[in-house]
Protein backbone atom coordinates (compact mmCIF):
# COMPACT_ATOMS: atom_id res chain seq x y z
CA UNK A 1 0.00 0.00 0.00
CA UNK A 2 1.33 3.41 -1.30
CA UNK A 3 0.44 6.56 1.48
CA UNK A 4 -0.85 9.47 0.70
CA UNK A 5 1.17 11.44 2.57
CA UNK A 6 4.48 11.62 3.70
CA UNK A 7 6.61 14.04 5.98
CA UNK A 8 9.22 16.06 3.76
CA UNK A 9 11.89 18.45 4.41
CA UNK A 10 11.02 21.53 2.28
CA UNK A 11 13.13 24.81 1.19
CA UNK A 12 11.98 28.19 2.75
CA UNK A 13 11.48 29.27 -0.76
CA UNK A 14 9.09 26.52 -1.71
CA UNK A 15 5.01 27.45 -0.79
CA UNK A 16 1.75 26.06 0.23
CA UNK A 17 1.07 24.81 -3.32
CA UNK A 18 -0.34 22.43 -5.55
CA UNK A 19 2.24 21.29 -8.22
CA UNK A 20 2.44 18.88 -11.04
CA UNK A 21 5.56 16.13 -10.47
CA UNK A 22 7.62 16.36 -14.29
CA UNK A 23 10.54 14.66 -14.71
CA UNK A 24 13.19 15.67 -17.66
CA UNK A 25 11.69 13.27 -20.05
CA UNK A 26 8.16 14.85 -19.55
CA UNK A 27 9.25 18.95 -19.41
CA UNK A 28 9.65 19.08 -23.06
CA UNK A 29 6.12 18.11 -23.19
CA UNK A 30 4.32 20.27 -20.56
CA UNK A 31 2.74 23.21 -21.42
CA UNK A 32 2.43 23.98 -17.33
CA UNK A 33 3.81 27.30 -16.43
CA UNK A 34 7.15 26.90 -14.32
CA UNK A 35 5.62 27.67 -11.28
CA UNK A 36 2.90 24.98 -11.30
CA UNK A 37 5.60 22.30 -11.56
CA UNK A 38 7.79 20.09 -9.12
CA UNK A 39 10.83 19.15 -11.41
CA UNK A 40 11.72 15.71 -10.46
CA UNK A 41 15.60 15.21 -10.91
CA UNK A 42 15.42 12.22 -8.51
CA UNK A 43 17.10 9.93 -10.93
CA UNK A 44 19.38 13.00 -12.79
CA UNK A 45 23.03 13.44 -11.68
CA UNK A 46 23.14 17.06 -10.68
CA UNK A 47 26.70 17.01 -13.43
CA UNK A 48 24.08 17.02 -15.91
CA UNK A 49 22.06 19.70 -15.27
CA UNK A 50 23.04 23.58 -16.46
CA UNK A 51 22.75 26.20 -13.58
CA UNK A 52 20.07 27.87 -16.13
CA UNK A 53 17.69 25.08 -15.85
CA UNK A 54 17.90 24.93 -12.11
CA UNK A 55 17.52 28.90 -11.56
CA UNK A 56 14.35 28.67 -13.26
CA UNK A 57 11.19 29.73 -11.31
CA UNK A 58 10.28 26.15 -10.39
CA UNK A 59 7.16 25.73 -7.76
CA UNK A 60 9.46 22.92 -6.09
CA UNK A 61 12.49 20.98 -7.40
CA UNK A 62 12.70 17.07 -6.31
CA UNK A 63 16.64 16.60 -6.17
CA UNK A 64 18.52 13.50 -5.85
CA UNK A 65 19.72 11.52 -2.53
CA UNK A 66 23.15 12.50 -3.61
CA UNK A 67 22.65 16.74 -3.93
CA UNK A 68 24.05 19.05 -1.03
CA UNK A 69 21.03 20.34 0.42
CA UNK A 70 20.75 24.13 -0.80
CA UNK A 71 18.13 26.93 0.48
CA UNK A 72 18.99 28.90 -2.49
CA UNK A 73 16.38 26.45 -4.48
CA UNK A 74 13.00 25.37 -3.93
CA UNK A 75 13.79 21.62 -2.76
CA UNK A 76 11.76 19.20 -1.24
CA UNK A 77 12.82 15.81 -0.12
CA UNK A 78 10.64 13.54 0.82
CA UNK A 79 11.16 11.18 3.75
CA UNK A 80 9.99 7.53 2.89
CA UNK A 81 9.54 5.78 -0.16
CA UNK A 82 10.42 7.42 -3.30
CA UNK A 83 7.21 5.81 -4.83
CA UNK A 84 5.26 8.18 -3.20
CA UNK A 85 4.89 10.55 -6.32
CA UNK A 86 5.93 10.32 -9.75
CA UNK A 87 5.78 11.78 -12.91
CA UNK A 88 2.74 12.99 -13.87
CA UNK A 89 1.39 12.66 -10.21
CA UNK A 90 -0.33 16.15 -8.56
CA UNK A 91 1.52 16.64 -4.45
CA UNK A 92 0.43 19.54 -2.46
CA UNK A 93 3.02 21.04 -0.53
CA UNK A 94 2.16 21.89 3.47
CA UNK A 95 5.59 23.72 4.69
CA UNK A 96 4.06 24.85 7.98
CA UNK A 97 3.64 21.30 8.32
CA UNK A 98 6.54 19.67 6.19
CA UNK A 99 4.03 17.55 4.65
CA UNK A 100 3.83 16.59 1.18
CA UNK A 101 0.52 14.75 -0.01
CA UNK A 102 -0.32 13.03 -3.13
CA UNK A 103 -3.93 14.78 -4.88
CA UNK A 104 -3.46 12.84 -7.95
CA UNK A 105 -1.90 9.75 -9.40
CA UNK A 106 -1.34 8.90 -12.98
CA UNK A 107 -2.65 5.55 -13.38
CA UNK A 108 -4.26 5.07 -10.24
CA UNK A 109 -7.99 3.71 -10.89
CA UNK A 110 -9.24 5.44 -7.34
CA UNK A 111 -7.90 9.08 -7.61
CA UNK A 112 -10.73 11.24 -5.85
CA UNK A 113 -11.70 14.56 -6.17
CA UNK A 114 -12.59 15.80 -2.15
CA UNK A 115 -15.30 18.04 -2.05
CA UNK A 116 -16.16 18.51 1.44
CA UNK A 117 -15.98 17.11 5.44
CA UNK A 118 -19.55 17.90 5.91
CA UNK A 119 -22.79 16.09 5.25
CA UNK A 120 -26.39 15.21 6.32
CA UNK A 121 -26.47 11.77 6.84
CA UNK A 122 -24.19 9.92 9.24
CA UNK A 123 -24.18 6.32 7.92
CA UNK A 124 -23.54 3.69 10.44
CA UNK A 125 -20.51 2.17 8.23
CA UNK A 126 -19.51 5.73 7.08
CA UNK A 127 -15.75 5.62 6.29
CA UNK A 128 -14.63 9.21 6.37
CA UNK A 129 -16.94 10.50 9.31
CA UNK A 130 -18.38 13.96 8.40
CA UNK A 131 -17.15 17.19 10.33
CA UNK A 132 -19.26 19.95 10.66
CA UNK A 133 -16.74 22.89 8.96
CA UNK A 134 -16.67 25.72 7.13
CA UNK A 135 -14.81 24.18 3.66
CA UNK A 136 -16.11 26.23 0.33
CA UNK A 137 -12.64 26.90 -0.20
CA UNK A 138 -12.25 23.69 -1.44
CA UNK A 139 -14.28 24.54 -4.97
CA UNK A 140 -11.31 27.13 -6.03
CA UNK A 141 -8.78 24.27 -4.63
CA UNK A 142 -10.22 21.76 -6.86
CA UNK A 143 -10.40 24.14 -9.72
CA UNK A 144 -6.69 24.30 -9.08
CA UNK A 145 -6.46 20.66 -8.84
CA UNK A 146 -8.30 19.81 -11.82
CA UNK A 147 -5.69 22.60 -14.24
CA UNK A 148 -2.74 20.16 -13.00
CA UNK A 149 -4.50 16.54 -13.94
CA UNK A 150 -3.99 14.19 -17.23
CA UNK A 151 -6.29 15.52 -20.14
CA UNK A 152 -6.52 11.73 -20.82
CA UNK A 153 -6.91 10.83 -16.98
CA UNK A 154 -10.34 8.07 -17.46
CA UNK A 155 -12.30 8.52 -14.31
CA UNK A 156 -12.18 10.24 -11.60
CA UNK A 157 -14.87 10.06 -8.22
CA UNK A 158 -15.88 13.68 -6.90
CA UNK A 159 -16.39 12.36 -3.26
CA UNK A 160 -17.15 13.72 0.09
CA UNK A 161 -18.71 14.64 2.93
CA UNK A 162 -21.72 15.34 0.89
CA UNK A 163 -20.24 16.64 -2.47
CA UNK A 164 -23.72 18.67 -3.35
CA UNK A 165 -23.67 20.35 0.28
CA UNK A 166 -21.42 22.65 -1.79
CA UNK A 167 -24.58 23.71 -3.90
CA UNK A 168 -23.27 25.69 -7.04
CA UNK A 169 -19.58 25.61 -6.15
CA UNK A 170 -20.63 21.71 -7.29
CA UNK A 171 -22.05 22.78 -10.45
CA UNK A 172 -18.55 25.06 -10.46
CA UNK A 173 -16.22 22.25 -10.48
CA UNK A 174 -17.68 20.04 -12.96
CA UNK A 175 -17.67 22.93 -15.30
CA UNK A 176 -14.14 22.99 -15.16
CA UNK A 177 -14.09 19.50 -15.68
CA UNK A 178 -15.49 19.84 -18.89
CA UNK A 179 -13.38 22.60 -19.67
CA UNK A 180 -10.31 20.56 -18.55
CA UNK A 181 -11.48 16.94 -18.74
CA UNK A 182 -14.25 16.71 -20.95
CA UNK A 183 -12.89 13.03 -21.94
CA UNK A 184 -12.93 12.16 -18.25
CA UNK A 185 -15.79 10.06 -16.74
CA UNK A 186 -16.77 12.04 -13.44
CA UNK A 187 -18.81 9.99 -11.12
CA UNK A 188 -20.41 12.12 -8.59
CA UNK A 189 -20.58 9.85 -4.81
CA UNK A 190 -23.79 11.72 -3.59
CA UNK A 191 -26.17 10.14 -1.06
CA UNK A 192 -28.72 11.92 -3.65
CA UNK A 193 -30.96 13.70 -0.49
CA UNK A 194 -32.82 16.26 -2.38
CA UNK A 195 -32.70 19.47 -0.47
CA UNK A 196 -32.42 22.67 -3.64
CA UNK A 197 -35.32 21.15 -5.72
CA UNK A 198 -33.24 22.81 -8.74
CA UNK A 199 -29.83 21.54 -8.13
CA UNK A 200 -29.75 18.45 -9.90
CA UNK A 201 -31.07 20.28 -12.93
CA UNK A 202 -28.19 22.16 -13.23
CA UNK A 203 -26.13 19.29 -14.24
CA UNK A 204 -28.37 18.32 -17.06
CA UNK A 205 -25.55 18.55 -20.20
CA UNK A 206 -22.52 20.37 -17.74
CA UNK A 207 -20.27 17.27 -18.72
CA UNK A 208 -20.35 14.58 -21.13
CA UNK A 209 -19.43 11.94 -19.27
CA UNK A 210 -21.11 12.56 -15.99
CA UNK A 211 -22.59 10.21 -13.39
CA UNK A 212 -23.79 10.17 -10.22
CA UNK A 213 -23.30 6.91 -7.75
CA UNK A 214 -26.07 6.99 -5.23
CA UNK A 215 -26.71 4.77 -2.25
CA UNK A 216 -29.89 2.83 -1.19
CA UNK A 217 -29.77 0.37 1.94
CA UNK A 218 -33.48 -0.75 1.91
CA UNK A 219 -36.73 -0.91 -0.09
CA UNK A 220 -38.28 0.46 3.12
CA UNK A 221 -37.89 3.85 4.38
CA UNK A 222 -37.10 2.59 7.91
CA UNK A 223 -34.45 0.18 6.70
CA UNK A 224 -32.84 3.09 4.88
CA UNK A 225 -33.75 5.82 7.39
CA UNK A 226 -31.63 3.32 10.20
CA UNK A 227 -28.81 2.54 7.78
CA UNK A 228 -28.22 6.49 7.39
CA UNK A 229 -28.96 7.24 10.99
CA UNK A 230 -31.22 9.97 9.10
CA UNK A 231 -35.23 10.57 9.60
CA UNK A 232 -37.04 11.40 6.12
CA UNK A 233 -33.46 10.31 4.32
CA UNK A 234 -35.26 7.42 2.05
CA UNK A 235 -38.21 9.81 0.59
CA UNK A 236 -35.33 12.56 0.22
CA UNK A 237 -33.40 10.39 -1.84
CA UNK A 238 -36.14 8.75 -3.81
CA UNK A 239 -37.19 12.16 -4.83
CA UNK A 240 -33.42 13.38 -5.88
CA UNK A 241 -33.06 10.14 -7.84
CA UNK A 242 -36.59 11.29 -9.61
CA UNK A 243 -34.89 14.54 -10.42
CA UNK A 244 -31.58 13.24 -11.46
CA UNK A 245 -34.26 11.05 -14.08
CA UNK A 246 -35.35 14.59 -15.26
CA UNK A 247 -32.25 16.19 -15.56
CA UNK A 248 -31.56 12.87 -17.68
CA UNK A 249 -28.69 12.20 -14.89
CA UNK A 250 -26.75 8.47 -15.04
CA UNK A 251 -27.28 6.64 -12.52
CA UNK A 252 -25.49 3.97 -10.23
CA UNK A 253 -27.17 2.60 -7.28
CA UNK A 254 -24.35 1.26 -4.69
CA UNK A 255 -26.02 -1.09 -1.97
CA UNK A 256 -23.09 -1.27 0.77
CA UNK A 257 -23.46 -4.84 2.03
CA UNK A 258 -23.92 -4.41 5.76
CA UNK A 259 -25.99 -6.91 7.95
CA UNK A 260 -29.41 -5.22 8.15
CA UNK A 261 -29.40 -4.62 4.49
CA UNK A 262 -28.35 -7.71 3.58
CA UNK A 263 -31.33 -9.23 5.21
CA UNK A 264 -33.84 -7.87 2.41
CA UNK A 265 -31.47 -7.98 -0.34
CA UNK A 266 -33.38 -9.94 -2.61
CA UNK A 267 -36.66 -7.29 -1.73
CA UNK A 268 -34.67 -4.45 -2.57
CA UNK A 269 -33.13 -5.75 -5.66
CA UNK A 270 -36.83 -6.03 -6.73
CA UNK A 271 -37.19 -2.46 -6.08
CA UNK A 272 -35.14 -1.44 -7.83
CA UNK A 273 -35.87 -3.23 -10.64
CA UNK A 274 -39.83 -2.22 -10.52
CA UNK A 275 -39.15 1.52 -9.33
CA UNK A 276 -35.95 2.76 -10.70
CA UNK A 277 -35.39 1.11 -13.89
CA UNK A 278 -33.20 3.95 -15.30
CA UNK A 279 -30.79 3.30 -13.59
CA UNK A 280 -27.47 2.14 -15.66
CA UNK A 281 -25.47 0.34 -12.94
CA UNK A 282 -25.71 -1.62 -9.47
CA UNK A 283 -22.85 -1.85 -7.26
CA UNK A 284 -23.08 -4.59 -4.79
CA UNK A 285 -20.69 -3.47 -2.13
CA UNK A 286 -18.60 -5.65 0.86
CA UNK A 287 -17.72 -3.14 3.63
CA UNK A 288 -15.08 -1.11 3.81
CA UNK A 289 -14.00 -2.19 8.02
CA UNK A 290 -12.97 1.88 8.90
CA UNK A 291 -14.49 5.03 10.22
CA UNK A 292 -17.83 4.75 12.19
CA UNK A 293 -18.11 0.53 11.22
CA UNK A 294 -15.12 0.33 13.79
CA UNK A 295 -17.90 0.93 16.11
CA UNK A 296 -20.60 -0.81 15.02
CA UNK A 297 -19.32 -4.52 14.41
CA UNK A 298 -22.05 -6.30 15.52
CA UNK A 299 -24.83 -4.58 14.05
CA UNK A 300 -23.21 -4.14 10.19
CA UNK A 301 -20.95 -7.35 9.57
CA UNK A 302 -22.71 -10.31 7.70
CA UNK A 303 -20.39 -13.03 6.15
CA UNK A 304 -21.09 -13.04 2.37
CA UNK A 305 -20.08 -16.83 3.22
CA UNK A 306 -23.68 -16.61 4.98
CA UNK A 307 -25.72 -14.38 1.84
CA UNK A 308 -24.23 -16.29 -0.69
CA UNK A 309 -28.07 -17.24 -1.75
CA UNK A 310 -29.76 -13.73 -1.11
CA UNK A 311 -26.44 -12.23 -3.14
CA UNK A 312 -27.51 -14.57 -6.31
CA UNK A 313 -30.95 -13.66 -6.01
CA UNK A 314 -30.56 -10.55 -5.94
CA UNK A 315 -27.91 -10.19 -9.05
CA UNK A 316 -30.07 -12.42 -11.14
CA UNK A 317 -33.02 -10.06 -10.65
CA UNK A 318 -30.96 -7.18 -11.57
CA UNK A 319 -29.20 -8.72 -14.40
CA UNK A 320 -32.09 -10.75 -15.67
CA UNK A 321 -33.93 -7.45 -15.96
CA UNK A 322 -31.49 -5.84 -18.25
CA UNK A 323 -29.55 -3.75 -15.18
CA UNK A 324 -26.41 -4.12 -14.66
CA UNK A 325 -24.65 -5.31 -11.61
CA UNK A 326 -21.27 -5.51 -10.28
CA UNK A 327 -19.80 -6.70 -7.29
CA UNK A 328 -17.42 -4.55 -5.29
CA UNK A 329 -14.83 -4.78 -2.38
CA UNK A 330 -15.85 -9.68 -2.19
CA UNK A 331 -12.91 -11.46 -2.27
CA UNK A 332 -13.32 -14.10 -4.91
CA UNK A 333 -13.21 -17.05 -2.83
CA UNK A 334 -15.91 -15.64 -0.31
CA UNK A 335 -18.22 -15.73 -3.53
CA UNK A 336 -20.03 -18.78 -5.45
CA UNK A 337 -18.08 -19.25 -8.71
CA UNK A 338 -21.44 -18.75 -10.72
CA UNK A 339 -21.01 -14.75 -8.89
CA UNK A 340 -17.58 -14.18 -10.33
CA UNK A 341 -18.14 -12.42 -13.57
CA UNK A 342 -19.83 -9.52 -11.75
CA UNK A 343 -16.66 -9.15 -9.15
CA UNK A 344 -14.65 -6.02 -10.18
CA UNK A 345 -11.15 -5.67 -8.42
CA UNK A 346 -12.82 -1.85 -6.71
CA UNK A 347 -10.62 -1.09 -4.01
CA UNK A 348 -8.19 1.72 -4.83
CA UNK A 349 -4.10 0.66 -5.01
CA UNK A 350 -3.71 2.88 -2.11
CA UNK A 351 -5.79 0.71 0.37
CA UNK A 352 -5.39 -2.98 -1.18
CA UNK A 353 -3.83 -5.92 0.00
CA UNK A 354 -4.13 -9.66 0.54
CA UNK A 355 -3.74 -11.65 3.24
CA UNK A 356 -1.09 -14.39 3.62
CA UNK A 357 -3.40 -17.56 2.05
CA UNK A 358 -3.62 -15.46 -1.32
CA UNK A 359 -0.02 -16.09 -1.92
CA UNK A 360 -1.07 -19.81 -2.85
CA UNK A 361 -4.17 -18.92 -4.86
CA UNK A 362 -4.46 -19.15 -8.55
CA UNK A 363 -6.59 -16.51 -9.06
CA UNK A 364 -4.83 -13.31 -7.11
CA UNK A 365 -4.29 -11.75 -10.11
CA UNK A 366 -7.83 -11.24 -10.49
CA UNK A 367 -9.02 -10.68 -7.28
CA UNK A 368 -10.09 -7.57 -5.63
CA UNK A 369 -8.73 -8.59 -2.16
CA UNK A 370 -8.60 -6.67 0.50
CA UNK A 371 -8.87 -2.76 1.84
CA UNK A 372 -5.32 -2.79 4.06
CA UNK A 373 -7.55 -2.28 6.99
CA UNK A 374 -8.89 -5.60 7.35
CA UNK A 375 -8.91 -7.39 10.57
CA UNK A 376 -10.14 -11.04 11.36
CA UNK A 377 -13.13 -9.95 12.80
CA UNK A 378 -14.15 -8.31 9.03
CA UNK A 379 -12.95 -11.31 7.08
CA UNK A 380 -15.25 -14.16 5.62
CA UNK A 381 -14.66 -17.37 7.13
CA UNK A 382 -14.71 -18.84 3.57
CA UNK A 383 -11.08 -17.18 2.67
CA UNK A 384 -9.00 -20.31 1.20
CA UNK A 385 -6.67 -20.15 -1.66
CA UNK A 386 -8.48 -21.18 -4.67
CA UNK A 387 -6.66 -24.43 -6.16
CA UNK A 388 -5.63 -24.24 -10.19
CA UNK A 389 -8.24 -23.32 -12.00
CA UNK A 390 -7.49 -26.05 -14.99
CA UNK A 391 -9.09 -28.44 -12.13
CA UNK A 392 -11.76 -25.48 -11.24
CA UNK A 393 -12.87 -23.94 -14.07
CA UNK A 394 -14.97 -20.78 -13.82
CA UNK A 395 -18.32 -20.64 -15.61
S1 LIG B 1 -7.38 -16.50 -1.33
FE1 LIG B 1 -7.01 -14.30 -1.49
S2 LIG B 1 -6.53 -13.94 -3.64
FE2 LIG B 1 -7.51 -15.95 -3.49
S3 LIG B 1 -9.65 -15.56 -3.92
FE3 LIG B 1 -9.36 -15.56 -1.68
S4 LIG B 1 -9.01 -13.43 -1.15
FE4 LIG B 1 -8.72 -13.61 -3.35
Amino acid sequence: MLPLETGAQLAPSTKASLLKVVDLTEFAQTSLPFDRIALDLRDASSKRLSGALLELPWGAILPSKTWDWSEALPLIRLEGSPELCKSGDVIELNPIRKKVAVRYRRGDTGNVLFATERCNSYCLMCSQPPREVEDAWRVGHLIDLIDLIDINEPSLAISGGEPTLLGDGLVKIVKKCATSLPETHIHILSNGRIRDAGLHANFAGVHPNLSWGIPLYGDHYALHDYVVQSSGAFSQTLRGLYAMQAANQRIEIRVVLVKPTVERLAELARYIWRNLPFVEHVALMGIEPIGFAKAHHQELWADPADYAETLGIAVETLASNGIPVSLYNLPLCSLDQSLWPYAVQSISTWKNDYLPACSACSVRERCGGFFSWVTPAWTSRAISPVPDLQACPVP
